[in-house]
């Protein structure tokens, strides 16, 4: 009886804890996850593991989109991929800036969440909101720690930041690693093409060069690592390996 005792009150108790994730994803506007990283976040979902997607913005406006068709778009990209929470903090688009009050914002997600890695923006790009979600999404892992504060939830420092290119630079320096997406080409591609708005919709002779672009980039780091796709990412701290098994 004690044991069933035992048993309810811990039930009772996970049932009080917000759910966690393992990884978690920071994107500046709705679409940069799939376009720089969701042949990986597929590839995570299909392995079981917990992801999260915290885009920082709406996205909107853009000339082709409205607050509502991105909404939708979003959520059957979501959909396509699959992870455990997607949720947008409301920040400006086009306005975004790494100020006080939007880190403790998103530093309150971390703590809610948990994840022991984030997905950060690379550090260098042409659009300022990627450059400040960057910025953003890396000093909000040091204050999500600070304890004696009014922030919700407990101090938690994700123990590893992940730099994912959705850069408008045309550009991928400073690559530590491919990861092999594969076999998750395709649901990638489906996710992204979930964005209408941005990248076929009034697009005249352009339409789809975004998603051709990605298979192009996405070809020549598959090419880099022996595979037929794959997705680039960077590092700034000293990456560990628990084995070489992972290694290709
Ligand atoms: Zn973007």
């Amino acid at each position: 009886m004690r044991r069933a005792g035992a048993e309810s009150e811990k039930s009772r108790y996970m049932a009080k804890k917000p759910p966690t994730v393992e990884y978690l994803v920071v994107a500046p506007h709705p679409d940069d996850a799939e376009l720089g990283m969701g042949g990986t976040i597929a590839k995570l979902v299909r392995a079981g593991r917990r992801v999260g997607i915290v885009d920082l913005t709406s996205g909107e406006p853009t000339p082709f989109g409205s607050p509502a068709k991105r909404r939708k778009e979003t959520a059957a990209a979501t959909k396509v991929l699959g992870p455990a929470c997607r949720e947008n903090l409301g920040l400006a688009n086009r306005e975004l800036e790494a100020t006080l009050a939007a880190r403790v914002k998103l530093a309150e997600v971390y703590r809610r969440l948990r994840p022991k890695v984030v997905f950060v923006p690379y550090w260098r790009d042409a659009h300022p909101d990627h450059l400040a979600a960057s910025r953003l999404a890396t000093e909000a892992r040091f204050h999500a720690k600070l304890s004696k504060t009014r922030m919700a939830g407990e101090p938690h420092y994700p123990p590893r930041l992940l730099y994912y290119y959705c850069t408008h630079l045309r550009s991928h320096a400073d690559v530590a690693f491919v990861v092999d997406i594969s076999k998750e080409f395709e649901t990638k591609v489906e996710a992204v093409s979930c964005y209408r708005s941005q990248f076929f919709e009034g697009r005249g002779r352009q339409i789809g060069a975004v998603v051709e672009y990605v298979g192009d980039t996405c070809r020549y780091w598959g090419r880099m690592i022996g595979r037929d796709y794959g997705e680039p990412f960077a590092v700034q701290e000293t990456l560990g390996l628990e084995d070489l098994d992972a290694v290709l």
